[in-house]
């Protein structure tokens, strides 16, 4: 890195005993310097479900989720990345939640050719390891638009799965044995369940020490210790000792474009710390290692206005929301900021009844002013990675299409209904 930049560090925030498990734990694990991935180690081809990948190539393959003759079996795409030299194998999933799209996004945005094309930094040919890239690992919830399988269960509470069990069960079966079994590292990309968003956020167990390296190595502000849920991907992959952690950014059903930069870039990061493409992982400034939070819940019913949104760095006494009800004009009710610290969550659904969670607090009882010191004008906290230009995005040989004709009606809208049937007119002569 050139020059010598000034670290300022805060993981301080985790409770003592949490803090020396999970020193302890590091203490004791022997980092780095895996000797499979030693560069003079053997390289070859690999083969994933039966397909050969050669070094130096990307190549799109095609898992079951079920292991069927007949009905669907709903295959899903799988992009692998096999690179010239040793490495890790890491897997990168999205929408094991059918309606998180945050995650797809990203994944989408990792494959655009900008990234792919030779040169670009995820081109093969300058690849150490194995990278492969799931954007919709629920993919019949994410047809529906719903973060259950069709058979009502929550894919990231069926693991390890079984091969004979209910439906979710095999397809978690099916999912650990190609997709998790053989990975060193895990990144799982998820939202907030609907109603709410999150702000970009990591969740990894910090005491098991792959996965707090792997955190750190993701480059963001906001890791939050946590053990992963019974029945997680997560939980299964840390008990066989594998990396693996849980991003979180913005809400189901909706897309937002700053958690999709910051997964994008956060992904990236972890590649580069791995050396697994080259050039250096972008550090945050500090890091805020949090080992608890409360949620704000509403004390009546009613309609939500929320005055602050994920990220927001609020100051003890703060109202962050009010309550109203129609049926009770004049009547209202504050919400307010128990302490100083970070709102990580805050609802979208505006419909409240009295305990409704509204927000998720992370009180940051130290270095709040630090936090403030990058903060946006609307007293965001501004995420490592969600500034400048979405790469992926740059228009490069701009094509400008001309389509010719009449608009059906006399206007753009005009077939959509009578109204604007009847504006046409009066718009035209505007124009
Ligand atoms: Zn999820």
């Amino acid at each position: 890195m050139a020059g010598k930049k000034r670290r300022v560090r805060v993981a301080n925030e985790l409770p003592k005993t949490r803090r020396l498990a999970i020193k302890k734990a590091l203490d004791e694990h022997e980092s780095g310097g895996r000797p499979d991935w030693d560069r003079s180690s053997d390289w070859k081809d690999i083969r994933f479900l039966r397909k050969r990948i050669k070094t130096g190539e990307m190549r799109t393959v095609h898992m079951p989720l079920l292991d069927v003759d007949m009905g669907d079996s709903w295959p899903i795409p799988i992009i692998v990345f096999h690179g010239k030299r040793p490495g890790p194998v890491v897997t990168i999933i999205g929408a094991t939640h059918g309606d998180e799209l945050t995650g797809p996004s990203a994944c989408t945005n990792l494959l655009s050719s900008k990234f792919t094309e030779p040169g670009g930094a995820l081109d093969p040919q300058s690849m150490a390891g194995t990278v492969r890239i799931v954007p919709v690992l629920n993919l019949p919830g994410y047809r529906s638009k719903t973060r259950y399988f069709p058979d009502g269960r929550d894919l990231n509470r069926a693991f390890p799965g079984l091969a004979k069990g209910s439906t979710t069960s095999r397809v978690a079966s099916m999912v650990k044995k190609n997709l998790i079994d053989d990975s060193d590292v895990i990144i799982d990309l998820h939202s907030a369940a609907t109603g709410r968003s999150n702000m970009p956020q990591i969740r990894g167990d910090l005491s098991h020490p792959e996965s707090y390296l792997l955190a750190k190595a993701f480059g963001i502000e906001v890791v939050l210790d946590s053990k992963p849920p019974k029945g997680s991907l997560r939980r299964v992959a840390n008990q066989m000792d594998i990396a693996a952690v849980t991003y979180e950014g913005g809400g189901a059903n909706r897309l937002e474009q700053t958690a999709v930069k910051v997964a994008v870039h956060g992904c990236l990061n972890v590649l580069k710390a791995l050396k697994v493409i080259p050039k250096n992982p972008s550090r945050p400034r500090f890091r805020l290692n949090a080992g608890g939070s409360t949620w704000l819940r509403a004390g009546e019913g009613g309609l939500l206005d929320m005055f602050v949104g994920p990220g927001s760095i609020v100051t003890k006494g703060d109202v962050v929301a009010t309550i109203s009800d129609p049926g009770a004009p004049g009547l209202s009710v504050d919400i307010v900021a128990p302490e100083n610290g970070l709102m990580i969550c805050t609802a979208t659904n505006p419909f409240v009844t009295a305990g409704t969670p509204v927000g998720h607090f992370l009180p940051v009882t130290k270095h709040i002013e630090l936090l403030k010191t990058q903060m946006d004008d609307r007293g965001i906290l501004i995420v490592n990675g969600s500034q400048g230009d979405a790469i992926w995005r740059e228009e490069e040989e701009m094509v400008e299409i001309k389509v010719e004709g009449d608009w059906s009606g006399g206007s753009v809208d005009a077939e959509w209904n009578q109204i604007n049937a009847e504006d046409t007119e009066q718009e035209e002569a505007d124009s």
